[in-house]
């Protein structure tokens, strides 16, 4: 089987693991130091604050962006559950807005409609590697005077306009967890420029205590601490990201050309002064196409490639959501998009004879 996802984890990972283990500091420590200091570099940052993993970052992320009960935080309905959990960890109401068709990111018409005098912040998603639509929410957040909280879990080493993901808003979450672009097994970075964002979220993360005078508790905190064991993993993959992300690029590349062969499927687009870094390859099976979504995706199964769907189901369409007053046709781009969406495997574990594999099976899926 071809999986869906695979961490690659080298001689260099196990090694760092082995020196941390040894050095008897197991918890949070220098590495964890060291691997802030790079991972603000990588995205052009000030600050990297990190935790434990991603769905804390995105909470941690909230809090310091000052989110509170009875506010309103926009973001989409075609995404992971822990982009708009995060909201309701700070007792605030997640406000959906309807994606792009083209893009699978928010849709900023959409996000006009949305704002109302308790809207505090809008939190885009980086969807399947891509970065939002900068310019035209951040043109929405300056006119409304709302923050912008970036959900780049996805989307470590994109860049917009030679921005990298992270440095795209007021404060960012990656996750590290094992099936994304870089990982740690379980991890999570915030990223920001502003200082008392920052500060807010070290410290968040270690129960409400200022690194520089402990036992002092200014307001709630969680223990949302990394590990030396993670930060050590995560500064090798650090080291490797630009390769892994290569990789990706080059077997999305060999995919693009197939799909624009076979009527009925359609690549993925990259916007306009966007890099996309591909932690899904994502296609859309439409009417056209003589085998539905679903069919396509037992057929590939089958032939040993662990093609998957992100997302089968929109937020608002849960349980969970569906109590919050959301019903079906509310967001009617998410409801197509999770009806047509494929995820084919690019991610750098899958190998050149792997690839001839899928391109031979998309190839017979028109016929068969
Ligand atoms: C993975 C993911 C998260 C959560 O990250 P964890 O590290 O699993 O907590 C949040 N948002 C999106 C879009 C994700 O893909």
């Amino acid at each position: 089987m071809i999986p869906p996802a695979k961490p690659i984890m080298e001689k260099e990972e196990k090694e760092a693991v082995l020196k941390v283990l040894e050095s008897g500091m197991i918890a949070a420590g220098p590495k964890v130091k060291e691997l802030e200091e790079k991972f603000a570099q990588l995205c052009g940052t000030k600050h990297a604050v990190a935790v434990s993993s991603g769905t804390s970052a995105l909470h941690t992320a909230m809090y310091a962006a000052g989110i509170k009960q009875g506010d309103e935080v926009i973001t989409t309905p075609f995404t992971f559950v822990a982009t708009a959990n995060s909201i309701v960890m700070q007792n605030a109401r997640p406000v959906f807005a309807d994606i792009r068709e083209d893009f699978f990111t928010i849709d900023a018409n959409d996000v006009l409609e949305r704002i109302t005098p308790k809207t505090k912040a809008i939190l885009p998603v980086d969807l399947y590697g891509q970065p939002y639509d900068v310019k035209a929410i951040r043109e929405i957040a300056e006119d409304h005077n709302l923050k912008i909280i970036e959900d780049a879990a996805q989307s470590v080493n994109a860049s917009f306009e030679g921005k990298k993901t992270g440095a795209l808003g007021d404060i960012a979450a990656f996750s590290l967890y094992a099936t994304k672009n870089i990982t740690s097994g379980e991890g999570g970075v915030l990223t920001t420029d502003n200082d008392e964002y920052a500060e807010l979220a070290r410290r968040f993360r270690h129960h409400g205590q200022s690194e520089k005078t402990r036992y002092e508790y200014y307001d709630i905190g969680y223990n949302y601490r990394m590990t030396d064991i993670q930060a050590a993993i995560a500064i090798e993959q650090i080291r490797k990201v630009d390769e892994f992300t290569r990789a990706r690029q080059k077997n999305a590349a060999m995919l693009d050309r197939k799909i624009d062969q076979i009527k009925g499927l359609k690549k993925p687009a990259t916007m306009k002064g966007a890099t996309h870094v591909y932690h899904q390859y994502t296609i859309r099976v439409t009417e056209e196409f003589p085998k539905t979504r679903d069919e396509l995706l037992s057929f590939m199964r089958e032939r040993g490639i662990g093609c998957a769907v992100y997302y089968p189901k929109p937020l608002h369409l849960h349980p969970f959501f569906l109590k919050m007053g959301y019903k079906e046709g509310d967001f009617p781009v998410s409801e197509r998009a999770s009806r047509e969406v494929l995820s084919i495997p690019v991610h750098p574990a899958v190998t050149e004879e792997d690839m001839e594999i899928i391109l031979k099976a998309l190839e017979e899926s028109q016929n068969e």
